[in-house]
């Protein structure tokens, strides 16, 4: 039997859940696939009391095939009983969880309160849902990325669902980075991949955080897989949510070359190639200029055989051994 290609990938929400998911979609492939998705927990929050963990939960209400696929976020086929009653209650509830989702959170702060780690827990989860891939949050420890606007220092949740990302973002922190550590479990997913994929995931909000880990980038940058971005901005804008905004306002350029940029600028020896869209393919000579590889590709997945198409071309271009 062949030995399976072991791809890792870095991932926030939306756009990590559907790459991941094309890539957990190709079942039959010679050699086989290893997926490993390291997810963001940096926009972890406590809501009613509950630890609720977005990112994650979109990545595995993804592979698991359960996501809503009008909203990116929760369950299809959800109801929201559990949020009128509090409604009546006169707590707010800009941060809604459906009556399904609650039972995720609910089971997950349960065991967090009887000592699992948030790794354990999650890998309970995601094998009870059937999940093959490993589904790995970026750390154990708690870290809280917090925005500054016009109107000072906010929470990440207050400024990206209550006030709907609408404010210009000057700075950003991930509070409790220095402290936190990379899972055994992560390090060994960057050490051992063959591929290693930055999912067109927002690059400040959902991929920083697991760069800004101690000890992440080394690992990578000393490790043997090939390792490869896909551009989040097309056409100059953010598929979805402000991306493309941060980029302005935090000095740099909404484009494909705009984020290659950004990568070459902040982690120097880090990506080996860029997977761009086919519309920004004018952005190559400037790209290839940094050092970076370019692979042009139609990088918009509006449905499931689209996640599938863009993860086999992956594969295909960029998923050979050495
Ligand atoms: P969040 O944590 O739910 O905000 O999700 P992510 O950070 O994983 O994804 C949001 C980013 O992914 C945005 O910058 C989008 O522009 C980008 N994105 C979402 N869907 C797609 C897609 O189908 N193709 C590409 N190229 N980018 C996408």
């Amino acid at each position: 039997m062949t030995a399976s290609l072991r791809v890792a990938v870095l991932a926030g929400g939306y756009g990590g859940a559907k790459l991941s998911h094309g890539l957990a979609l190709i079942e039959q492939r010679d050699p086989p696939l290893d997926l490993s998705v390291v997810v963001n927990t940096a926009d972890d929050l406590q809501v009613h009391g509950l630890c609720v963990s977005p990112d994650l939960d979109t990545v595995m209400y993804t592979l698991a095939g359960l996501a809503n696929p009008d909203t990116g976020w929760g369950l299809r086929d959800e109801t929201w009983s559990a949020a009128e009653m509090l409604e009546r209650y006169g707590v707010e509830t800009w941060f809604r969880l459906g009556d399904r989702d609650l039972a995720t959170n609910l089971l997950r702060t349960d065991r967090l309160r009887r000592g699992d780690r948030l790794t354990a827990v999650t890998d309970g989860l995601a094998r009870a849902l059937g999940i093959r891939a490993r589904l790995l949050p970026m750390t154990d420890d708690r870290v809280a990325t917090k925005v500054r606007t016009d109107d000072g220092w906010l929470d990440f949740q207050e400024y990206f669902v209550h006030r709907r990302h609408e404010d210009t973002v000057h700075e950003l922190r991930y509070e409790g980075i220095a402290a936190a550590r990379p899972t055994e479990e992560v390090l060994d997913a960057l050490e051992s991949a063959d591929l290693l994929l930055l999912a067109p995931s927002n690059p400040f909000l959902s991929i920083g955080p697991i760069l800004a880990l101690p000890g992440v980038v080394e690992t990578i940058v000393s490790a043997r897989a090939r390792v490869v971005a896909i551009s989040p901005i097309v056409a100059g804008k953010a598929v979805r949510g402000p991306a493309d905004r941060i980029f302005t306002s935090l000095g740099g350029r909404a484009s494909a070359a705009g984020v290659a940029t950004h990568y070459v600028e902040r982690y120097p020896d880090l990506l080996d190639a860029l997977v761009i869209d086919e519309v920004d393919y004018g952005d190559a000579p400037a790209i290839e200029a940094l050092g970076l590889r370019v692979f042009p590709a139609a990088t918009v997945m509006r449905s499931e055989p689209d996640r599938e198409r863009l993860a086999t071309e992956i594969l295909e271009s960029l998923g050979r051994r050495g």
